[in-house]
């Protein structure tokens, strides 16, 4: 493994703003190093970025915020407290599931009412959800003590700090499906947890059992809104990034890391400047970085094994004058079948015949986000990624899911009108593709099959050029806000190891 002698000159480029590279700039700032770090677009936080239009502020992506313990060990680091930078509100009851035949569930931190719900849905489900929490709770200790942050590049290593009873506790072997079936006899019940799949890449049915802990962390450990939406974190975690002495640079693309010698030279700015690094971070999608920026001819092979994404989005942004009555602030329409519509999209590649989609009212937990009386409606709906998409015309498939997605919502008695819209944007899988880097448009990265986590998911240090280092969503641990919050304090770890 290429690494530096001592004496290397503590200068580092971080190519990207998101959250993964901004926790790298303040982890690797705390230890003495000079970080600039170089955004293409003129705010930073990637995927988690803000739209205002008209009065309605609306965050792009990330809306469901959890396992807060990570933001705030990434101040504490700083010897800062992050309540001094941003409120976190709670969300509780969390998030609701609609079926299309009208039955629903609500997940809640809140026990008595959470036992209320899978009673209602199944009676004498309590001895399994007591039984699920206690298990969970024992995955997450494990994984989070021992696996997540572990920055080894082997399976050896990196399963050897488990104890037997330890690794036959992680179901690694059983589906994240199979496992909630051990403890949930209702069908809706094990949908409803097992949704989390769809950001991972894979149907609950392939997704490896460990990751009940999503469920279990978000149930555990609430669901939170900042203040002022994602974003209000994001400017928190900028504040201090500017505070422990990070230069952020926006509106400066990145065209391509150079390289000499099979060793990282610096890097190359749309503008044609070229700047001289002896170490750079891309926090660019991994396969992005290495399809497009990495220089030379051959940087089309250098891209290596193919990846498996995770699926593409299409986002609606709508604001209203009134109240959306009958939702709260996180829903997820099923279909009749979720596993059908899980196959459609994954293994199929093409849009679900009954379509899924997740809405998010923020403005119902922060009402500062909306002008007085009005709402923020975010709809998500997941597609196949650009290459599988195909030929279609966006905006007329834009137009036929809107409507579907009306139809579907006032099915359910949701009083929602394309007339009560005074304010809105859409973002197309092309638009998350070209503004933040997104490969192939899949919005969430690689996705976290088996052979994609851990040591086999691709390394935050590059194989065969010295001084070239990953972080975000695609490299380890993983996707999601508080993961890539881990990501840069692993690939800062790597860095100041290899330096010092
Ligand atoms: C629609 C959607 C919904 C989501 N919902 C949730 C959620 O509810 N909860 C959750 O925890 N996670 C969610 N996620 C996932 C989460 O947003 C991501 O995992 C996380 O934000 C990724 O951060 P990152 O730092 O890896 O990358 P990014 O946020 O993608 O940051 C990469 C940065 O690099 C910049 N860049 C790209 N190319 C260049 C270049 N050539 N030069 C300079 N800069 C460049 C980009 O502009 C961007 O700022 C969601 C994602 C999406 C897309």
């Amino acid at each position: 493994m290429a690494t530096f002698g001592k004496g290397t000159t503590r200068r580092v480029a971080i190519i990207g703003g998101g959250l993964g590279g901004l926790s790298a700039a303040i982890h690797l700032s705390l230890k003495g190093f000079e970080v600039t770090v170089f955004e293409t677009n003129p705010q930073v936080g990637g995927r988690a970025s803000r739209l205002q239009v008209d009065g309605f502020t609306f965050d792009t992506g990330p809306s469901l915020l959890n396992y807060p313990w990570v933001f705030k060990e990434l101040f504490q680091a700083a010897g800062r407290r992050m309540e001094d930078y941003v409120e976190l509100l709670p969300v509780d009851p969390s998030i609701a599931f609609f079926w299309l035949n009208g039955d629903h569930f609500q997940l809640s931190s809140n026990l008595r009412h959470l036992v209320q719900e899978v009673e209602r849905l199944r009676e004498g489900s309590t001895p399994g959800l007591m039984a699920f929490l206690a298990d969970a709770a024992e995955k997450y200790r494990i994984a989070f003590d021992k696996l997540v942050c572990n920055n080894s590049d082997h399976l050896l290593p990196w399963l050897g700090s488990l104890s037997w009873f330890e690794l036959l506790r992680m179901r690694f072997w059983r589906s994240l499906d199979g496992e909630l079936g051990r403890f949930f006899r209702d069908r809706r019940v094990r949908d409803a947890l097992g949704s989390y799949g769809m950001y991972l890449g894979g149907s609950p049915r392939q997704l490896p059992g460990i990751f009940s802990i999503l469920p279990y962390g978000e149930l555990a450990l609430g669901l939170w809104l900042p203040r002022g939406g994602i974003y209000g974190l994001v400017q928190a975690v900028e504040r201090l990034a500017c505070e422990m002495g990070v230069h952020i640079l926006t509106s400066h693309p990145v065209r391509k890391i150079l390289i000499s010698g099979g060793e990282v030279s610096g890097i190359e700015l749309k503008d044609g400047r070229v700047e001289s690094w002896p170490i750079v971070i891309s926090n660019v999608d991994v396969p992005t970085t290495r399809h497009q920026l990495i220089e030379g001819p051959a940087n089309g092979r250098r891209a290596g094994r193919t990846l498996a994404m995770t699926p593409s989005v299409l986002t609606f942004y709508w604001g209203t004058r009134g109240k959306v009555e009958g939702v709260g602030h996180h829903t997820i329409f099923f279909p009749s079948n979720p596993q059908q519509a899980y196959w459609e999209l994954i293994e199929q590649h093409r849009i679900p015949r009954e379509l899924p989609f997740y809405l998010s009212i923020a403005s119902k937990t922060d009402p500062g986000l909306a002008p007085a009386g009005g709402s923020t409606i975010f709809i998500l709906v997941p597609v196949p990624i650009l290459s599988r998409l195909g030929e279609r015309n966006l905006d007329d498939l834009c137009g036929s899911l809107q409507d579907q997605i009306f139809h579907r919502i006032n099915n359910h008695g949701i009083a929602l009108d394309k007339r009560d819209i005074v304010a809105q944007r859409t973002l197309l899988p092309t638009d998350w593709a070209e503004r933040f880097g997104l490969y192939d448009g899949s919005a969430f990265g690689a996705a976290h099959t088996f052979f994609q986590m851990g040591p086999f998911r691709y390394p935050n240090r590059d194989k065969a050029i010295k001084g070239l280092y990953y972080t975000g969503a695609s490299t380890i641990p993983g996707t999601g806000l508080p993961m890539v919050i881990l990501s840069g304090r692993m690939t800062a770890e790597r860095v100041w190891g290899d330096v010092c």
